[in-house]
């Protein structure tokens, strides 16, 4: 917190312009040592790429971060302008609040500020009162802000508690953005005195509702009632509480959280302690991350052309995000993909697109006016008090400049991305700039700002770099390659290691890396167990590249080819040949392994524009997998005489998705063979996905006519449990380790033992661990993981006996739910 004194604070005073306020605040912060009174030239700096004035008469003038280095102790100045100055057009500020702030201790003074903000009288109090003390005790929280008339609630309501460990923060609140948006009735959320629009995230963050907190929920229009019911249902669920949970459900289990924590204290260099994010150490020499700069003009002549280009910009972002959202859905799975649509959804928001507008109204570019809207909304994020709410902000900055950066000139930064191994240290990284970096060269993150819930720690973890917090602005004065040791558990950067530190971090390095090692090392040993029963550990692609990888990573072979992947982000279907060559190119790297493809699986979340799928009220219920092939046989036609002409360059099996009934399979088994016939190709073996609790029940009579199962273990979980896999608030529970999701595997399993065929498992569990033991206790002989689980999975099938999966497989399907199984672990 800054101690804020009445020295700097000056009161009654005129000033003739923003420069001349500016000045004057400057003068105050200068006198009292706090700043080099170049500083004000960078506080002018600001204004001309963001307006700082906040609303209610007050402004924050606060300098660029590259100029840092001349505040010499965080202050803030505050000059009373009773009079008013302008500070834009249509803003008159009467209350500067001059920030020089090193890191973040100023925002609990923002916090302060953002309260008198919904509250006119008081703004008006504190630009025209004459004792300076009363503006201290306001600003520094001392004197409690003045009771606000309490927000209108609508007739209709209910009160509850924010459930959950982070409160209000963007997962949930973008569940309830979502289930509120379904209703045409208006929402109100309202804490204290606050009130927000249940519609738009960014509304409902600012309410600052904390673990805890008492919400009273209203609505009024024609659906109020359905609206209420539903919102109610969210909150019992519990809302999506846990910003790691669900990683379960993709293919990408989580890392785990191992590796010797030293005190920071155990070193011997500059500490630079921060929060730990992601464990794990790195040795390497720093390297500064710097993002592209964007320069705007301000002011534009055409306000109905700076809509269009405003209108253009949202939607290039918004196509960017999906995108990002499926690069990282097949790289780490849904959960964490989950991010980028908050993204989209504060690019929706229909209260920033009002004052983005607005700001156009007046004469403003579309880039001013949007960067003005998204600054403002995100600075008063930043001030929450809550900090997982306030490490929002990075998030609504970076749609915000995606946005920004279709709208204004782009200069890019000489050393954007690094290109040897480094340390990466930044003020903070947005998860857009995360999911970027390459692992291979970036050994570790240090970033100023953020906090161990933020999406950067997440996709961090994801993607296994070790990586250090909240480690404060010092970090940043590091020059590019100083020598620094980053010891992500222990939560700590050391600058210019000792020898002795170095020795012990190796020492660390190579006892953690042992283990990795080993399963690396023997990774194209099979998975045959200390008893003799061996299971196969195949992977699931979606890409050529992806099938290199998983030869090198030591698969043995394909379990699922994911075809979808290879539909979306163009405009039209691939053709035959074309899909004929992708294949080959498949069957070549696997250099004789045999690969499993899956017809198309569209429809669910899985959405291709060119398709023009019908718009269903319950996507997962309707038109997907199998059901949509077999309603559009020529695309099925193709995609299969594809895989016939690839067949002939090696071993290839075909698999059908989404199967419920056993006339759909007949109907796919009579086209594929119709097709096979055409062309003279060779019979494969054919298969399908068991995902579908009703395929389960039918499993005897479907074994009869095909060679294998897989069991989607992702959609057989939803499907079983009720739950839609991509649901914000239930995802986390739909556990593929339920029992009631076990015995249908059990059931399944015994079934293909009947028939004589062989079952494998290609959902996310097979790729942990603990699942791979408990589905080959089952009997599942082949399981298919994503590519950096392979040697993992592969070693812990070597080192336990099968028995004693088998016994484990038994307790398993007698626990009550899926938490004790995961007891059993
Ligand atoms: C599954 O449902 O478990 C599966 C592997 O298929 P997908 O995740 O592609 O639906
Ligand atoms: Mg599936």
């Amino acid at each position: 917190m800054i101690p804020l004194t009445s020295e700097l604070v000056a009161i009654g005073k005129t000033a003739s312009d923003k420069a001349d306020a500016i000045a004057q605040a400057v003068d105050l912060l200068t006198a009292a040592g706090k700043i080099d009174p170049r500083y004000g030239a960078s506080m002018m700096g600001r204004e001309a790429v963001a307006n700082t004035f906040l609303g209610n008469g007050i402004a924050i003038p606060h300098g660029l971060p590259k100029d840092r280095d001349l505040i010499l102790e965080t202050a803030i100045a505050v000059v009373q302008l009773p009079a008013g100055v302008d500070w834009g057009p249509g803003d008159r500020a009467r209350l500067v609040v001059a920030i020089a702030a090193k890191s973040d201790e100023h925002l609990q003074v923002l916090s302060n500020l953002t309260d008198v903000l919904g509250d006119p009288a008081e703004a008006d109090r504190l630009a025209t009162t004459t004792d300076p003390e009363v503006i201290v005790a306001r600003l520094t929280g001392a004197e409690p802000p003045a009771a606000a008339p309490a927000a209108e609630d609508f007739a209709q309501g209910f009160d509850v508690v924010i459930p959950g460990a982070h409160g209000l923060h963007a997962r949930p609140a973008t569940a309830l953005v979502e289930i509120a948006k379904g209703f045409e009735a208006e929402i109100r959320l309202r804490h204290g005195a606050k009130s927000a629009n249940a519609k738009s995230l960014i509304s409902l963050l600012n309410l600052g509702a904390a673990q805890g907190a008492a919400l009273h929920v209203s609505a009024e229009g024609p659906d109020a009632e359905a609206a209420l019911s539903a919102l109610a249902a969210a909150f019992a669920a519990g809302l999506e509480d846990d910003e790691d949970a669900g990683a379960v459900a993709s293919d990408a289990a989580a890392p785990g959280l191992t590796g010797a924590v030293a005190a920071p204290s155990d070193y011997d260099g500059r500490l630079l302690p921060g929060v730990s994010s992601s464990p794990g150490f790195a040795i390497a020499p720093v390297f500064r991350f710097a993002r592209d700069e964007v320069t705007f003009a301000k002011d534009a002549k055409d306000p109905a052309a700076e809509r269009s280009r405003l209108d253009a910009a949202l939607k290039t972002a918004w196509q960017q995000l999906e995108e990002l959202h499926d690069e990282v859905w097949k790289k780490s799975g849904p959960t964490r993909a989950a991010i980028f649509r908050a993204h989209q959804e504060f690019l929706e928001d229909p209260e920033m697109r009002s004052a983005a507008e607005a700001g156009i109204a007046e004469g403003r570019t579309a880039a001013f006016a949007w960067h003005a809207a998204y600054s403002a909304r995100a600075d008063m994020l930043a001030a929450m008090k809550d900090a997982v709410l306030a490490g929002r902000a990075i998030d609504l900055r970076d749609a915000g400049l995606r946005v920004l950066q279709e709208l204004g000139e782009v200069k890019a930064a000489e050393a954007h991305l690094p290109s040897d191994p480094c340390i990466l240290v930044a003020e903070d990284l947005t998860p857009s700039d995360t999911a970027r970096l390459d692992p291979a060269l970036v050994r570790g993150l240090c970033t100023a700002a953020g906090g161990p819930t933020s999406h950067t720690s997440i996709i961090a973890r994801a993607l296994d770099i070790p990586a250090v917090v909240g480690a404060g602005a010092a970090v940043l004065d590091l020059p590019g390659g100083t020598a620094a040791l980053l010891d992500g558990a222990a939560g700590v950067l050391v600058a210019n290691p000792s020898a002795a530190d170095i020795a012990k971090a190796e020492a660390a390095i190579t006892a953690r890396a042992a283990e990795r090692e080993t399963e690396a090392r023997e990774r194209f040993k099979p998975a045959l167990s200390p008893d003799g029963a061996r299971v196969e550990v195949v992977a699931n692609i979606s890409d050529v590249a992806e099938a290199e990888a998983a030869v090198a990573a030591g698969a043995e072979g394909v379990g699922l080819l994911r075809t979808e992947f290879l539909f979306v982000n163009r405009e039209a279907p691939p053709s035959e040949d074309e899909q004929v060559e992708i294949y080959a190119a498949m069957i070549a790297a696997l250099n004789g392994l045999p690969i499993i493809i899956r017809t198309l699986d569209v429809g669910g979340d899985k959405e291709i524009p060119y398709l023009r799928m019908p718009v269903e009220e319950n996507p997962f219920l309707g038109l997907r997998g199998i059901r949509f092939c077999l309603a559009h046989e020529d695309l099925f036609r193709t995609q299969l005489r594809a895989i016939f002409r690839a067949a002939e360059k090696g071993p290839v099996r075909i698999m059908f998705p989404m199967i419920a009934m056993v006339s759909e399979l007949e109907a796919a088994l009579r086209i594929a063979e119709a097709v096979r016939a055409e062309i003279g190709a060779a019979p494969v073996e054919m298969g399908i996905m068991i995902e579908i609790p009703s395929a389960v029940m039918m499993a005897p009579e479907l074994a009869r006519q095909v060679d294998f199962f897989s069991i989607g273990t992702n959609d057989l979980t939803q499907y079983a449990l009720a739950m839609d896999r991509m649901h914000p608030v239930l995802a986390k529970q739909a556990d593929g380790l339920h029992p009631a999701v076990l015995r249908l595997i059990d059931q399944t399993v015994r079934a293909a033992d009947a028939a004589g065929i062989w079952v494998g498992a290609c959902g996310g569990i097979a790729g942990d661990p603990f699942g791979a033991r408990i589905l080959s206790g089952l009997g599942v002989k082949e399981l298919s993981v994503s590519i950096p689980s392979v040697a993992g999975v592969k070693a812990v099938l070597r080192r336990v006996p099968m028995a004693e999966n088998q016994a484990l497989a038994a307790r398993a399907l007698v626990c009550a739910d899926a938490a004790t199984v995961r007891k059993l672990g």
